[in-house]
């Protein structure tokens, strides 16, 4: 009896891939470990440990990954360099900054971090439109800090101000309420002072197409349809600049 379930463990066993997700499909972002376990004789082992923060590598395609939850995410080139700045620094925001971000209002962000709309101004006197401010003490790796073109630490911060593109705090409140009208289609309806009608996806928090600033923006208090031709920001602005402060 044990030796035919030994038998049915090892018939398993044999249409298990050997290696790791990534190793068969390079645009992967991340995968659960259980999905590893059940699917992969897995070569991922513990290589480093970065600011408290665990470095995985597989050893058959050289990946790294970090867990974030039941999740490992894959860390992307340059990321580890990243990491070594984040845990160095202190990242706790002085107060005068605090005082900009807190006129111009904090909201969620989708994995429930605080993020601002925001114009700064850096030591070095270098200008940035289009920033997002993120409190998180999460550490500044995988897909979704991969986006940015910019990665700034608050440290890096001497001047906030608010940005003629950024969404209001009122809009991006009621902004995280929207129901997914298709797939990854979450509609706010807004309008500007001439009328005009506006969608925004999600939780944007800049709008800046066809002449229409996200400051001029407000509610217009109606549902999203798909008859009317409404404009849309699809510039992705809000993924340029993201500069970070700890909780
Ligand atoms: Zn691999």
């Amino acid at each position: 009896m044990n030796l035919k379930i030994e038998n049915l463990f090892n018939l398993f066993k044999k249409y298990k891939k050997n290696g790791c997700p990534n190793c068969f499909e390079k645009n992967i972002i991340g995968f659960g470990i259980d999905y590893l376990k059940s699917n992969f004789i897995s070569s991922i082992k513990l290589t480093d440990e970065i600011g408290k923060i665990k470095i995985y590598q597989c050893e058959k395609c050289k990946a790294q990954f970090y867990i974030q939850g039941n999740m490992y995410e894959k860390i992307i080139d340059g990321q580890i360099e990243l990491l070594k700045e984040w845990s160095k620094r202190n990242l706790v925001c002085p107060n005068d900054l605090k005082i900009e971000i807190e006129k111009i209002g904090l909201t969620n962000n989708w994995s429930l971090d605080k993020i601002v709309p925001c114009k700064v101004e850096l030591n070095n006197g270098k200008k940035y439109e289009y920033t997002t401010i993120i409190f998180s003490d999460k550490p500044p790796l995988g897909h979704h800090y991969s986006i940015y073109k910019n990665i700034f630490f608050i440290d890096d911060i001497k001047h906030i101000s608010e940005s003629e593109y950024g969404i209001s705090l009122e809009i991006r409140r009621q902004a995280v309420k929207s129901e997914e009208q298709s797939m990854g289609f979450y509609p706010t309806v807004l309008k500007n002072r001439d009328g005009k009608k506006v969608v925004l996806n999600g939780i944007s928090i800049f709008f800046n197409s066809s002449n229409i600033k996200g400051s001029e923006l407000e509610l217009a208090n109606e549902e999203w349809n798909y008859r009317v031709e409404y404009t849309y920001d699809t510039n992705n602005y809000s993924e340029k600049t993201i500069v970070i402060a700890k909780k």
